[in-house]
């Protein structure tokens, strides 16, 4: 048998685990004797993840929500029959799904694609944000490099999970792939426990039995992982938790009835925890500020608020403001869902149920404290200089 390689910087990204969910779960304490809270960025995985892998922060990466009021750049146009279709057909999950993927297949996009609960109506007004795969090179919107462009650029080799797969394949491709010694960085992405968490909450049993199962199958990784590298930096980190919902907002509704005409008057965004508008005729701002004034579950986000959360978008591309509810409140209906959830995620980021997890089994120099710093954690533990021109490392 020849001499094992030498280190592997193995980096596992779990989809929601927050820290509220683990810092009273034990959770592999006997190789990860680092554990603490890590601080997340404003919105949903679709601005948490560009993050992590470019280390900067949405205003920069220019990823936030999926859909965006933007007509003329709508790749929309062309499913403009689908308004047609009656709703008892399209508010069924299954049928949204079929009609999603056959959606994307006339895109020709590479990365992840839902049309959510979105009505088919108000399509053509919206662009979609996540294009390209963001494992992929020219991934990120704002065309910076992610780690995994930039081990590419360097020749380190490195195992990055197709998220495509299900979960236990995942790990599975990874473990394949052990016996060559040839990867230096593995970047795994797990992500079924958001499910979970969505379904049935934080406190569910079926949270502790997911959880094991983790526990369980990630043992078994690194074993395998030790019978082929001398050394592994461990690091297992999220990019949000979840927030229990304590009831349902139908904002929607109260917006409806002010009588504006949507795509005329003004254009939303209805995600799960937020609504985001763009108005299209000086009058909606004043009648729709006024209504938003009568919810009392949620506030306008100041545009010092937003610059604060790194989310103070050039063009105010995400919309010219964002109203967000109180932790716990579910916007629905949405165009998200038009059912209601046990949990979510994407409430105001300081929170802290929205609060990351992150654990590891050593110290590192710089230790992170919000998701921006994983990127330069990675370079730590891979020991490359970002300043040190890549032809030099290559
Ligand atoms: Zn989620």
């Amino acid at each position: 048998m020849p001499a094992k390689a030498g280190k592997l910087s193995l980096f596992i990204f779990i989809d929601a685990l927050g820290w509220e969910i683990m810092r009273d779960r034990p959770f592999l304490n006997d190789v990860l004797t680092v554990k603490r809270p890590l601080d997340t960025v404003f919105g949903y995985s679709s601005s948490c993840d560009p993050t992590i892998l470019t280390g900067k922060m949405p205003q920069v990466h220019g990823h936030f929500s999926f859909f965006l009021y933007d007509p003329p750049r709508s790749p929309f146009g062309h499913v403009r029959w689908l308004r047609h279709l009656p709703k008892s057909v399209t508010s069924r999950g299954r049928v949204r799904g079929w009609i999603s993927r056959a959606v994307e297949k006339t895109l020709d996009y590479t990365g992840y694609f839902q049309l959510y609960n979105m009505p088919f109506e108000h399509l053509p007004l919206f662009d979609y944000s996540e294009k390209r795969d963001l494992y992929k090179p020219g991934g990120i919107n704002g065309g910076q490099e992610t780690v995994f462009d930039e081990l590419i650029a360097r020749n380190i080799p490195f195992h990055a999970t197709n998220w495509r797969l299900p979960e236990p394949m995942r790990l599975e491709a990874f473990e394949a792939e052990l016996p060559k010694r040839e990867m230096r960085m593995a970047y795994l992405f797990l992500s079924d426990i958001d499910g979970v968490l969505h379904r049935v909450g934080t406190q569910h049993a079926e949270v502790d039995e997911k959880l094991a199962w983790y526990e369980r199958r990630l043992t078994e990784t690194l074993n395998h992982a030790y019978d082929h590298y001398d050394e592994i930096d461990l690091c297992v980190f999220s990019d949000h938790g979840m927030t229990d919902t304590v009831e349902d907002c139908d904002l929607m509704s109260r917006i409806d009835a002010l009588g504006l005409t949507f795509g005329e008057d003004y254009a939303a965004v209805y995600d799960s925890t937020m609504a985001r508008f763009w108005f299209l005729r000086d009058s909606a701002r004043d009648k729709i500020e006024r209504a938003l004034a009568q919810e009392t579950r949620g506030r306008i986000l100041t545009p010092d608020q937003l610059e604060a959360y790194g989310c103070n978008f050039p063009g105010q591309r995400y919309g010219e403001l964002y109203f967000l509810l109180d932790p716990g409140v579910l916007l629905c209906p949405s165009f998200m869902s038009s059912r209601t959830l046990a949990g979510m995620h994407g409430f105001d980021p300081h929170h802290k149920d929205s609060i990351a997890t992150f654990m590891s089994n050593r110290s590192f120099e710089a230790m992170p404290a919000r998701l921006d710093d994983l990127r330069g954690l990675m370079e730590e533990s891979l020991a490359l200089n970002p300043s040190e021109p890549v032809s030099a490392g290559a």
